[in-house]
């Protein structure tokens, strides 16, 4: 599942190693863990052990593997969150720890309190507290979701393996259906406009997905709230 959420969301896929000499060995170990990025050697472990077999957390640890570290240490994050170090258990304050930005893998997204590498308000603490508290207090909540990839996360992992894919549902559906797709006008670089027609004796059967009930509005995949409608015209 978490590996179709890839497919479905992003170009990145995932095959049974062959002859590659670097890869990811996926082990039930004591834990969910993942190293951050490709470290170029044999044997690279995730872990899928005992209760870490939900979607969203199968997607937390091949986003380390994939480069992503947590978004609550990235540079910026000073401007979004408050760690309240006093509350963090004295052995687990290297989870909060920020990373420079030569090795921030932000890809110039927006600080995410939706995504899925983000920590919970309450991770790690000593039980004085709270560890984590949001710049924008209709966040606190929100932080540490775990449902799945948020659409920020989608972008950012896109930007970083060099592909734009906010109109990839759309193609599934030309796949299954048989209907041709013609992008409504080559000279405006968006993925939104599109013409779908049926080929002759054949219906177009579709559906829209709604992630956060936005649309995609640009080809970054970026989104526009007063833009939140979908046109459709016969
Ligand atoms: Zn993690």
């Amino acid at each position: 599942m978490a590996v179709e959420q890839f497919r479905l969301k992003t170009c990145v896929d995932f095959k049974i190693r062959d002859t590659e000499p670097h890869y990811i060995l996926v082990k039930k170990h004591y834990g969910c863990y993942s190293l951050v990025g490709n470290q170029e050697i044999a044997d690279q472990v995730l872990s899928v052990g005992d209760g870490c077999d939900t979607v969203d957390t199968i997607e937390h640890e091949f986003l380390h593997a994939l480069g992503f570290w947590h978004e609550h240490t990235r540079p910026d994050r000073d401007d979004h969150i408050v760690v309240m170090w006093n509350n963090i258990q004295t052995d687990q304050q290297h989870n909060f720890v920020k990373q420079t930005f030569a090795e921030s893998t932000t890809q110039g997204t927006e600080y995410d309190y939706k995504s899925v590498m983000h920590y919970d308000k309450n991770a790690f603490s000593n039980g004085q507290g709270e560890t984590m508290v949001t710049v924008l207090p209709e966040f606190q909540d929100i932080i540490g979701q775990r449902q799945e990839m948020s659409p920020t996360d989608v972008l950012e992992l896109n930007s970083l393996y060099g592909c734009s894919k906010c109109s990839f549902f759309f193609f599934i559906i030309q796949h299954i259906y048989k209907c041709d797709l013609i992008r409504q006008n080559e000279s405006k670089v968006t993925d939104s406009n599109f013409k779908i027609q049926a080929n002759f004796g054949k219906k177009c059967v579709f559906f829209l997905m709604f992630i956060k009930q936005k649309v995609f509005k640009d080809h970054l995949c970026k989104y526009d709230e007063p833009d939140n409608y979908v046109k459709v015209k016969i």
